[in-house]
């Protein structure tokens, strides 16, 4: 868990004419550090091994967020560095060596070794880029070394993949502007949607199309000015960035969540491509009408039911949006660790009006929250048990990374969470 005690300094800021008031917050955070993000993308990247620097904490909750993969070999560790070992820098990377060496010799499967930095003070002022740069000359080319940070100072969760992804960009190949124009989905995704992705797209005749981060790492995709690339998460912008900076363009939409983002984010595609509207309908229609169909169900139970979102992983504007929009919740406050103004453009035009706050005061918010006793709150596990306590009826912010909710054919998946909460809450006051 991480916080910041910076002194509460709300301030309402105007985006500018017509845009949302956002209220913003600096003050404690209750939100995962960028290690938990490791949960996700060990099983994504499936040549890759996540070795955290750090202490014992850090492993504790890599047990405790990961423990039901014990029967699995497992692809993260953590290195505990002792004080010992920070006696000086020459035992640090003595440590590191050793435990690098060993780790590599018992799995010759490793194709990719991310080190990851955490919040020790020890572990910050050590230099892991230079331990990468070191280990990747002992080690390479057969295994490629790359770094990052998921301190819980610098990262909220879903920040850790950001970082990560960003980490992979510069290791990719080139490929020249003359090139043909390549798709890039950028965000770890569920290998069940990106099938029906790539199916789309394929079908669209948009491509060749490239998933970032890959299945195994020496598919990197190639990266320069032919690469057009469209976000799949809102808590990319670090990747983006580095994208951008290697030429590659990006493709503004709303996020695939939902009938009416999955298209939105399709067609976002299909423009560039140059895909006539007539194929474009005829490819997505029976996607739409399958999703469409499936929210109906749901839209009966959660429509004009009042909602609360915590700021956790980013997504809560393009889920509120959704939830909106499909579903007919009411959005009493949208609360995001931080608004990618930019990024979010699409989606801040299509959210109904609402009261928006980035960053935190968890205090002030939580006073907010009890005064609107809304009829559901997404929010982390720690708010959660005090607020069902309360009599509030709250959702797990963090199941929407854990869950496949992307495109048409998971819509009705992203809907049930909302409404299972409801449906307990009801039996339990039968
Ligand atoms: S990185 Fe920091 S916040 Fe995260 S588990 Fe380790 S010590 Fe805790």
């Amino acid at each position: 868990m991480m916080s910041d005690a910076a002194a509460p300094m709300p301030s309402a800021d105007g985006l500018g004419c017509g845009e949302p008031t956002v209220l913003r917050e600096r003050g404690q955070r209750e939100v995962f550090c960028g290690l938990a993000s490791i949960v996700w993308l060990h099983r994504k990247i499936q040549d890759a091994f996540f070795l955290i620097v750090g202490s014992r904490t850090c492993a504790h909750l890599m047990q405790a967020a990961a423990g039901v993969m014990i029967f699995a070999e497992p692809r993260f560790a953590t290195a505990v560095i002792e004080e010992r070992d920070l006696a000086g820098r020459g035992d640090m990377d003595a440590a590191l060596d050793g435990i690098v060496g060993r780790l590599i010799a018992r799995r010759p499967d490793i194709r990719l070794l991310f080190l990851v930095g955490s919040c020790p003070s020890e572990v910050i002022k050590y230099d892991l880029d230079r331990a990468a740069a070191r280990l990747g000359q002992a080690h390479g080319p057969g295994v490629r070394i790359l770094t990052w940070s998921g301190s819980g100072l610098e990262t909220t969760f879903s920040q850790g993949e950001d970082r990560c992804l960003a980490s992979m960009v510069p290791a990719a190949p080139a490929i020249g502007a003359d090139a043909a124009p390549q798709l890039l989905v950028v965000g770890a995704l569920a290998e069940v949607v990106e099938d029906q992705f790539g199916r789309l797209f394929d079908a669209l005749g948009v491509g060749p199309v490239a998933f970032l981060p890959p299945r195994r790492a020496e598919a990197l995709p190639a990266i320069g000015p032919a690469t057009r690339f469209l976000l799949a998460h809102p808590w990319l912008g670090e990747t983006a960035q580095a994208l951008q900076a290697r030429g590659a363009a990006r493709l503004a939409a709303p996020f695939p969540l939902g009938a009416e983002g999955t298209t939105a984010w399709l067609k976002a595609a299909a423009t560039a491509w140059g895909v006539p509207e007539d194929r474009f309908e005829a490819v997505t229609a029976a996607g739409r009408a399958r999703a469409t169909e499936a929210l109906a169900r749901h839209r009966e139970r959660l429509a004009g039911k009042r909602l609360f979102l915590f700021p956790d992983s980013q997504i809560e504007v393009p889920l509120a949006r959704m939830l909106a929009r499909e579903l007919g919740l009411v959005p009493v406050e949208v609360g995001t660790p931080y608004l990618h103004r930019d990024h979010l453009a699409p989606e801040l035009a299509l959210l109904p009006e609402t009261r928006l706050s980035e960053g935190q005061d968890v205090e002030r918010q939580l006073d907010r929250c009890r005064q609107a006793r809304p009829d559901l709150v997404v929010c982390g596990l720690g708010l959660a048990n005090p607020l069902e306590a309360e009599g509030l009826t709250t959702k797990w912010s963090i199941e929407l990374l854990f869950t496949p909710i992307q495109g048409y054919d998971q819509a009705a998946d992203l809907a049930e969470l909302f409404a299972r909460p409801l449906i307990r809450r009801a039996a339990l006051a039968q």
